[in-house]
């Protein structure tokens, strides 16, 4: 007799994880967006300093990291919250806002954790489709406001299409969300987008927007996805609260939390990162519009491409990624990231986007 389970299981989508990691070192990995650039020495060298002492638990106050963020962005660290990664805090936000009977709006497609927000809490997920430019339609999001609404999230930019949409109609359309209804704001890949022009402009939102919550990670920029941290700026302590009721007491294990204290001392290595990225993400733009194919204006650090019409656009997704697969390149197809006949896809090195383009050349 198989085990039973809460009837919810039947409703949680699985994420899709990208293709496996055992694929050798040849691999251009550019399926999961994140940084092609190892962390810095002295990251790693902080990360491996403590681990003599981990037969404690982690300081569940995390305070080294919660000072130097709060130093960094000048918001009280009671209004921060820290988590295994940023999707350990918009899981926390969905389990602590939402239940049976409360809507959750956001765009689609988007990150492909947020249908598990409402899929996990019995809540109900309004999806407003993006608009032709592959950009969150916030007018149509706005419509879709009701009195059952607890949560609106905005990813920005948005993950899987890359475009950004600057602050000014992000503040507008935070002006006419009643104060109630939290809205988080999810800047993953923040410090790419030239929309946004300014990792700090977000910040003086949360002064006006007590409902607000920016979240973010070290996964990306910072080159730590494998360890682990991410964190929410919120504009009131209520929320920081709330997300750590509802989680076991130690989630940010004690690597995570000194390599991501010691990342945050090497902004300029950051920053160089952003310059190289950006100079590749533009050459990796022109090579597939070389190409003849559509791209989405990205303002991340990957980029959506439009398949050419087909009959079956999945079947000729497929194709393309399996091609690619074939030729050393990972990438992620559309249909599993909520749109059929379009591609994600990371920029990676020189070496590697340059694999890519001149494989795609070939299957196209
Ligand atoms: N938000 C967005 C938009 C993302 O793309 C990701 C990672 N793919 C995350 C949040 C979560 O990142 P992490 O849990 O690694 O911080």
């Amino acid at each position: 007799m198989p085990i039973e389970f809460a009837q919810r299981i039947k409703q949680i989508p699985s994420y899709p994880v990208a293709a496996g990691y055992n694929l050798g070192a040849d691999m251009a990995m550019l399926a999961s967006n994140e940084c092609a650039y190892a962390p810095l020495p002295e990251v790693v060298e902080a990360a491996t300093s403590v681990v003599a002492g981990a037969h404690r638990y982690p300081d569940p106050s995390y305070d080294p990291l919660r000072t130097a963020l709060s130093d960094r962005y000048g918001i009280p660290r009671e209004r921060i919250a820290l988590g295994n990664g940023s999707c350990d805090v918009l899981l926390a936000a969905g389990a602590a806002l939402l239940e049976p009977g409360a809507e959750v709006v956001y765009a689609w497609p988007a990150f492909s954790v947020y249908p598990q927000l409402a899929a996990t809490t019995g809540a109900r997920a309004i999806q407003v489709p993006l608009d032709s430019e592959h950009r969150h339609d916030l007018d149509a999001m706005r419509a879709e406001l009701t009195a059952a609404t607890r949560l609106i999230l905005i990813c920005n930019p948005n993950n899987p299409t890359s475009t950004a949409l600057p602050l000014e109609p992000i503040e507008e359309f935070l002006e006419s969300v009643p104060p109630h209804v939290c809205v988080i704001l999810d800047e993953a890949y923040v410090e790419f987008s030239l929309a946004i022009g300014d990792p700090y402009a977000s910040l003086e939102l949360l002064k006006r927007f007590g409902n607000l919550v920016l979240l973010r990670t070290f996964s990306k920029v910072y080159g730590l996805a494998g360890l682990r941290v991410g964190y929410a700026l919120a504009g009131s302590t209520e929320f920081r609260g709330a997300v750590d009721q509802v989680r076991q007491p130690f989630h940010l294990n004690v690597a995570a939390q000194a390599a991501a204290t010691e990342a945050l001392k090497h902004q300029d290595a950051v920053e160089k990162r952003v310059t190289l990225t950006l100079a590749e993400r533009a050459s990796l733009v022109e090579g597939v519009k070389r190409l003849g194919l559509e791209v989405a204006e990205s303002d991340a650090n990957f980029i959506w491409v439009v398949l050419p019409d087909a009959d079956d656009p999945a079947a000729a997704e497929q194709a393309i990624a399996k091609g690619l697969l074939e030729r050393g390149v990972l990438i992620r197809a559309g249909t599993s990231l909520g749109r059929a006949g379009a591609m994600r896809v990371t920029v990676g090195t020189e070496r590697e986007n340059e694999r890519f383009v001149a494989a795609l050349g070939e299957l196209l």
